[in-house]
C-alpha cells in the first residue's frame, strides 16, 4: 500500500492527475473538495454552511473536513489513498498523520505540483478586467479564485517545508503538458 498526497495551488491539475493514478494504478481518490461538494448538492443544514464558505473562497472548518476524510479512509481500508486537496493547512497534517499511525500505516510520497503563482493570479485579473461587469456571478467566481490563491499562499504553502522536514516532499513543475507530469509523478511513485 502506498499512500500520495498531491499539493499545489487551485487550478495545478491535482484532480486531472489523481484521476490518471485512478484509472491507471488503481489508486483511491479521497478529494476533500467532491465531498465538500456532495455534502452542499444534499442540501442538508451544514451543506449550506458549506456552500457559503466555499462560494467565498475560504478554507471550511478543519474539525469538519477531517471528521469527513477520516470517516472515508475507514471505509476504504487497505486502499492506496491519493489525497487532493488534502490537508490544506498543518494541522490537518499532523491530524492526517495521527490516524495513520494509530493504523500503523504512513504518508509515503508528498507530490508538489509547482505552477507558477504569478502567471496564475495574472490570468486571473485578465479575466476580472475582461469579464462582463454586469455578469455578478463570474466575477464573483474570479474573486473567489483570487481568495483561494491567497489562502493557499498563507495556509497551505507552509506545508511544503513540513513535508520537507519529514523527507516526503517530492517537486514536479506543474507548467509541463499533462502526460509529461503524469510521467513524472509515476516515476516517483516507483521509487
Ligand atoms: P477543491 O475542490 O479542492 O479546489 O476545493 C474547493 C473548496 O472546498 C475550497 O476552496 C475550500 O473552500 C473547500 N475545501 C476543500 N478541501 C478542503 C480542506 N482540506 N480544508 C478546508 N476546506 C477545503
Amino acid at each position: 500500500m502506498t499512500n500520495l498526497v498531491l499539493l499545489g495551488p487551485p487550478g495545478c491539475g491535482k484532480g486531472t492527475q489523481s484521476k490518471i493514478l485512478v484509472d491507471t494504478k488503481q489508486y483511491f481518490q479521497v478529494s476533500t473538495g467532491d465531498l465538500l461538494r456532495k455534502s452542499v448538492n444534499s442540501g442538508s443544514k451544514q451543506g449550506i454552511a458549506v456552500k457559503k464558505i466555499m462560494e467565498k473562497g475560504e478554507l471550511v472548518p478543519d474539525s469538519m473536513v477531517i471528521e469527513m476524510l477520516l470517516d472515508v479512509i475507514k471505509k476504504h481500508k487497505k486502499k492506496s489513498f491519493i489525497f487532493d486537496g488534502f490537508p490544506r493547512n498543518i494541522n490537518q497534517a499532523e491530524q492526517l498523520e495521527k490516524s495513520f499511525n494509530k493504523n500503523k500505516t504512513k504518508i509515503n510520497f508528498v507530490i508538489f505540483i509547482n505552477v507558477n503563482l504569478d502567471i496564475l493570479e495574472e490570468r486571473i485579473k485578465k479575466r476580472i478586467e475582461e469579464s462582463d461587469q454586469n455578469n455578478v456571478r463570474e466575477d464573483d467566481n474570479i474573486n473567489t479564485l483570487l481568495k483561494r490563491v491567497e489562502i493557499y499562499k498563507e495556509m497551505t504553502l507552509p506545508l511544503l517545508d513540513y513535508y520537507k522536514r519529514k523527507d516526503l516532499l517530492w517537486e514536479i513543475d506543474g507548467m509541463q503538458p499533462i502526460d509529461v507530469v503524469s510521467k513524472n509523478i509515476k516515476e516517483i511513485i516507483a521509487n
